[in-house]
């Protein structure tokens, strides 16, 4: 499209048409070319010189945009060139020829052809409307039908706010006609048109894991659903889970103890949205269908405690997690539930779960380790330490899967030593010495029986215990060494053991010795037999301990 190189080539091709033509031919063409200027007796706008140029190039293509494009340098170049409108005008008429194809010809030809171009003049491009392939009407612009079918869109979307509604306007085609002073009704046909259009909605409907949950207006309110479905179970940053995590893994983020940060949130079951035509009134509210897909249409489920119930009792006995019943009721604390309180035991059963998974950080002590010191200087039983022991910390990096808020996993994902821990040391005795008491003192026989307790008796003082009892054996009464075993007048054949550790103990009257001096002893041996030598009334046990020399009262040792 290269035809208007410049001013002084039309003027050069018309002053050459002008000489080759007759007079009269001269007349003619000049009288069409007055009507003609009348017509456009303006210099276009540029809204108005595109439109025209749509009007030129658009019959039957479908390449309407590429098309402009190309008359566009065409139109630039006739504004550039500042044209009177005279001109103007007749570079237009003349466009109009090469874009009908005549054109091509050049202005000379058409002016020696004058005949046809009269047919040309009044030749008229129309457009047929075809609505599912049945026409409809006649047009003179298919702007008409344009502008038609998007005020039709806007009308029926105000009528019908919450659903998504489709007008079958796809089916709307074009198809035009060059003729000669062919008619068009743009009122009529567009009449005509909006009584044939139909509408019908169309929404998406949710399946989950193949089944299909509800339908909704359409995919983005399905989105917003779903965005405070899980919102629900991610804090903050973590709605933009998805932009945290390609950060992450672009440029890794250190986190520092007592951060988190969330990795994943997404549903458990496969979502799907599918596209369907439905009834208006089969549209969802947004807020019935996030509740069904949050609890399941799950009826609450009551139950009161009765005696000798507990937290775990109760949730073995319905087969349901601890965790659910301290949920739904925040007011236990501490295990309490008292008889007769309601407990809320409902178990919801989500159409959709939402699985997180938290990526935290955390400072974990670490428990220090005892190395025990064996000492054979101190004496068994005995410890003292050393070093005192110190916990360490390490920071512990883990990721947390949770369902729905509850704690399906954990997965150690690292572990840095911060501070080692210190090790504690304690000194343990291993010294024993053989026949040193422990310090405790069992009963020298059994099943004993008090027959004389100590204290003042008959004016003098009662060193010890006198003991009966059916069982005759007089046993050690702690570990010691036997320091005496003989006979004198008043304890008669008595035993006396030193246990190495400030006490002594006496046993008198006995009928039988078994053990000698220096003979060391256990707690429980058997020393000897209950008799009733030396000065006795009757079979019996004088028992005495002694602190150093000094006679102590057995009952402070032994309990009577
Ligand atoms: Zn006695």
């Amino acid at each position: 499209m290269t035809v208007f190189k410049n001013e002084n080539w039309i003027k050069k091709k018309l002053a050459s048409a002008k000489q080759a033509v007759s007079k009269i031919q001269l007349q003619r063409l000049t009288g069409r070319m007055k009507s003609m200027l009348s017509k456009v007796d303006r210099i276009p706008n540029e809204r108005e010189a595109e439109s025209d140029t749509n009007l030129q190039i658009e019959a039957g293509s479908k390449k309407r945009p590429f098309a402009k494009e190309r008359m566009q340098s065409t139109l630039d170049s006739i504004r550039q060139a500042a044209w009177p409108k005279e001109l103007y005008a007749k570079a237009r008429y003349y466009r109009m020829q090469l874009a009908t194809g005549a054109g091509a010809l050049g202005i000379a030809t058409v002016v020696t052809l004058g005949g046809s171009q009269y047919v040309q003049m009044n030749t008229v491009e129309v457009f047929h409307v075809y609505l599912e392939n049945q026409e409809v009407g006649v047009v003179s612009d298919p702007q008409v039908v344009d502008d038609f079918k998007l005020a039709k869109v806007k009308e029926i979307e105000q009528k019908y706010p919450d659903v998504h509604m489709v007008l079958n306007t796809d089916e709307v085609t074009l198809k035009s006609e060059k003729a000669f002073k062919a008619k068009s009704d743009d009122q009529g046909t567009l009449d005509k048109l909006s009584g044939m259009l139909k509408s019908h909605a169309v929404g998406v409907q949710l399946i989950v894991d193949g089944q299909p949950v509800g339908i909704l207006k359409d995919a983005d309110t399905a989105e917003g659903l779903f965005d405070e479905i899980k919102s629900k179970y991610a804090s903050g940053k973590a709605k933009d889970a998805g932009k945290v995590m390609v950060l992450s893994a672009a440029q890794p983020k250190e986190l520092q103890a007592g951060e988190s940060e969330m990795q994943k949130v997404e549903f458990v079951q496969k979502v799907e949205l599918k596209p369907i035509d439905i009834d208006p009134s089969a549209v969802q509210k947004t807020e019935d269908l996030a509740q069904k897909l949050e609890t399941g249409d799950i009826q609450p489920t009551k139950y009161t405690v009765a005696k000798g119930d507990c937290v775990s009792c109760i949730a073995k006995k319905f087969n349901i997690s601890k965790q659910v019943i301290y949920q739904n009721n925040p007011w236990i604390v501490d295990d309490m539930i008292k008889v007769g309180q309601q407990i809320d035991l409902t178990v919801l059963q989500p159409a959709l779960s939402v699985r997180t998974v938290e990526k935290i950080v955390e400072n974990q002590e670490i428990q220090y380790e005892t190395e025990y010191v064996q000492d054979d200087t101190v004496r068994a039983g005995i410890t003292e330490t050393i070093n005192e022991g110190k916990n360490g910390l390490k920071k512990v990096t883990f990721n947390v899967t949770k369902v729905n808020g509850l704690m399906m996993e954990e997965e150690l994902l690292s572990e840095e030593v911060i501070q080692e821990p210190v090790k504690a040391k304690i000194r343990r005795g291993t010294k024993v010495i053989k026949g040193e008491g422990t310090g405790k003192f069992s009963w020298p026989v059994i099943s004993a029986r008090l027959s004389s307790g100590y204290g003042s008796r008959w004016g003098k003082l009662h060193k010890g215990v006198d003991l009966t009892s059916g069982n005759k054996s007089i046993m050690a009464a702690d570990n010691g060494k036997v320091v005496y075993a003989g006979f004198k007048s008043d304890y008669g054949n008595h035993i006396i053991i030193d246990h190495m550790n400030g006490y002594r103990t006496l046993y008198g009257h006995l009928s039988k010795i078994d053990v000698s001096v220096g003979k060391i002893v256990e707690k429980g041996d058997k020393i000897g037999t209950m008799g009733s030598t030396g000065d006795s009334t009757g079979v019996h046990l004088h028992f005495e301990i002694q602190k150093g020399t000094t006679p102590e009262n057995p009952s402070k040792y032994l309990n009577f």
